[in-house]
């Protein structure tokens, strides 16, 4: 079996949940080996291993530490050839599919962004991702010989499969043209204590249907421990920053729960939300799209209905 780099996003509070979804998928296609970006903190390569991955390998160049993509591609390219990778895995984010995109360049591979299955097939590395919206569902196969996928998160639930992970510091030559920018500063966003949008389990997004008052919203997405999105219209009313627009033009999510609150349902809308497992409209218009997409369906206010429900949540 060849190997397959997982590029892991590991830092002081552990492995993020995608990584460990991308062993999961990884190991159905060989052997994963994680790549990490600096020093692993405490614990990271035991939880590595207990995902699967065969080899952990660090890389610590400050420039990789940055977090641009043109080195971190530059990196990973070296680590493949060396390995003889068949398949470079990443999770879908806007900075990772910059690095895939550069990554695939280098290596002359295929490149397959957004997938939400990926499988070892007749021919190679079979895919499947939505596109064009939403409105296709695609299964494609790669035919050169190496594949860089970046896969959207909550794509596959995360099994464990403990090896003991080899661990090796790795020496990458970064060339000039690859470092020819350099972040001179960066400020954290702050911390809502809410999780990641991509990564979250459940999101619960509010549109044009809070009239700017999101308070329902956020108030059933704490009780939920959910991360909260929007929608389109509710951004360009400056009522959530747009860094939570989901769709089109936003982010594109794939919770286990997703609950549209005052939403109609708008294609561009639906194709940032639609490969949820499971959706949840609250609309006071019967006929509004997004009930034909949605598991359950509740007509109301909702300002009446997700109060309600919040109250129910925290009782229990
Ligand atoms: P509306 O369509 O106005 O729907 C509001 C809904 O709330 C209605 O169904 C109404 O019945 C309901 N409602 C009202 N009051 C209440 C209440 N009190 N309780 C319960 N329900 C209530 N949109 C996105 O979301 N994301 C994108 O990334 C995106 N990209 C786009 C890209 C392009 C190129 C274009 C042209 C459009 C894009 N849009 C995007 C916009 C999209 O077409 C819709 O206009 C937008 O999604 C509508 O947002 P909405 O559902 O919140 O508002």
């Amino acid at each position: 079996m060849g190997s397959v780099i997982v590029l892991a996003e590991a830092g002081e509070q552990g492995v993020s949940k995608p990584t460990l979804e991308l062993l999961t998928l990884a190991r159905r296609l060989g052997e994963p080996v994680a790549v990490v970006v600096g020093e692993p903190a405490g614990g990271v390569v035991e939880t590595l291993g207990r995902y699967g991955a065969t080899a952990v390998l660090t890389a610590a160049e400050p420039a990789l530490q940055e977090g641009l993509p043109a080195p971190r591609a530059e990196a990973l390219a070296q680590l493949a050839g060396d390995r003889q990778a068949s398949v470079v895995l990443l999770t879908s984010t806007p900075d990772a599919k910059d690095v895939a995109g550069r990554l695939a360049v280098r290596l002359t591979a295929a490149l397959v962004t957004d997938a939400t299955d990926v499988r070892s097939g007749e021919g190679g590395v079979v895919t499947r991702q939505s596109v064009f919206a939403g409105s296709w569902t695609v299964e494609a196969a790669s035919t050169a010989d190496v594949a860089v996928v970046t896969v959207k998160p909550n794509s596959v639930e995360a099994e464990e499969a403990p090896v003991e992970p080899a661990v090796e510091t790795v020496q990458v030559t970064l060339s000039e043209t690859s470092t020819a920018v350099r972040v001179l500063e960066s400020s954290p966003k702050a911390a809502t204590g809410r999780p990641e949008l991509t990564e979250a389990a459940i999101v619960v997004s509010g549109g044009r249907g809070t009239g700017g008052d999101f308070a329902a919203v956020e108030a059933f997405a704490d009780a939920l421990g959910a991360a909260v999105g929007a929608s389109r219209a509710a951004v360009d009313s400056g009522w959530y920053p747009h860094a939570y627009q989901i769709g089109q033009t936003g982010k594109t999510v794939s919770p286990q729960l997703y609950v549209a609150a005052g939403i109609s349902g708008a294609i561009q809308h639906r194709a940032g939300m639609q490969t949820s497992r499971a959706v949840v409209a609250v609309n006071k218009d019967p006929e509004a799209p997004i009930f034909e997409m949605a598991d359950l369906g509740v007509v109301g206010d909702l300002h009446t209905v997700l109060p309600a429900v919040t109250e129910q949540l925290r009782d229990a």
